[in-house]
């Protein structure tokens, strides 16, 4: 027991440094590290007439693709690594048309590192105006910057409506949350919502506390999707899908908030990180959340950092 909770102290201290560092699922997850691609496949499920979702794994950010009579519109664009095997999938549908626009959720590379290979056949890439801004950042020596050829083309402020393939596509960016350039994409006629990595499937969400996101955006917006959608839209989560509706989400707001208060408290205690990871905050909410990338101490450790930097102003 004793050399096991030793060895949790010290992940977690790498994994706050990191973090720190801006070495978050960003930076890792541009690059694809860790992820052997040539074993990935990619799932297929249909939404709606001309409506899928794609998934390949728990670490990459799940597709979404609209396809008819003038092309093929996508949501988030995986690896590049994993390029060949989306289009073969966006084929395997019988789309036929070119991919015309690719609408990112967000900047972290799980969602946008493939653009690249899109936008070299004339996608337009698709964002709220910060991710472009932040994609374009100097990064330092430890954090690569993104490549020039993922950034988007076409930005926009608080919402915008795409007129495509007989649907329209609204793109909501609501307050700061995952990072501070989330765009929530809602398939109006069909009713379908991709909602990025906004608190949707059971997991613990990275936070880009490093990018703009915070504990508290992530709360609100999970409660602000259930304003905008309704009870019977089909919520495509950024990762873990293929759909989850209210009652996910429900649960993992009030995940988020029991163990936010919990943190909080802690932290007014005085209590370090260290003694934070092993009051084990997130203990009865582990359950079915151990499927994702992050952690529950690398999770409370972004949420730890957040708090702690909020405090300090
Ligand atoms: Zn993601
Ligand atoms: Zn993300």
């Amino acid at each position: 027991m004793h050399n096991f909770r030793i060895g949790v102290v010290k992940t977690l201290a790498a994994a706050v440094a990191m973090a720190a560092l801006g070495f978050g699922t960003a930076a890792h997850a541009q690059q694809g590290q860790a992820m052997d691609f040539a074993k990935l496949q990619i799932k297929t499920t249909k939404l709606a007439d001309n409506l899928y979702v794609m998934e390949a794994a728990p670490g990459v950010g799940n597709v979404m693709m609209l396809t008819g009579a003038d092309g093929v519109l996508l949501i988030d664009s995986m690896f590049p690594q994993l390029h060949d095997k989306l289009m073969a999938a966006i084929r395997a549908t019988g789309a036929t048309g070119p991919v015309k626009y690719v609408i990112n959720t967000h900047l972290h590379g799980d969602h946008t590192a493939g653009n690249g290979l899109f936008a070299k056949d004339g996608t337009v890439i698709i964002a709220q105006d910060s991710v472009r801004r932040r994609m374009l950042l100097p990064k330092s020596e430890l954090t690569p910057a993104y490549p020039p050829e993922n950034v988007p083309t076409v930005t926009y402020n608080d919402r915008m409506t795409l007129h495509f393939d007989g649907e329209d596509i609204e793109l909501i960016h609501p307050p700061a949350a995952h990072t501070d350039g989330d765009t929530i994409v809602y398939f109006k006629k069909a009713n379908v919502m991709h909602v990025g990595d906004l608190p949707a499937s059971f997991r613990f969400n990275n936070i880009g506390v490093n990018d703009g996101g915070s504990v508290d955006g992530m709360i609100a917006d999970g409660k602000l999707v259930m304003k905008l959608a309704n009870s019977q839209t089909k919520i495509v989560p950024g990762h873990l899908g293929p759909v989850v509706g209210f009652k996910e989400i429900t649960i993992q707001d009030t995940m988020f908030q029991t163990v936010r208060d919990r943190i909080a408290k802690m932290i007014k205690q005085g209590k370090t990180l260290e003694q934070i990871v092993a009051a084990e905050p997130t203990k009865d909410f582990n359950e079915g959340r151990l499927g994702g990338n992050i952690t529950p101490a690398r999770w409370i450790g972004l949420i730890y950092t957040d708090l702690t930097r909020r405090m300090k102003k």
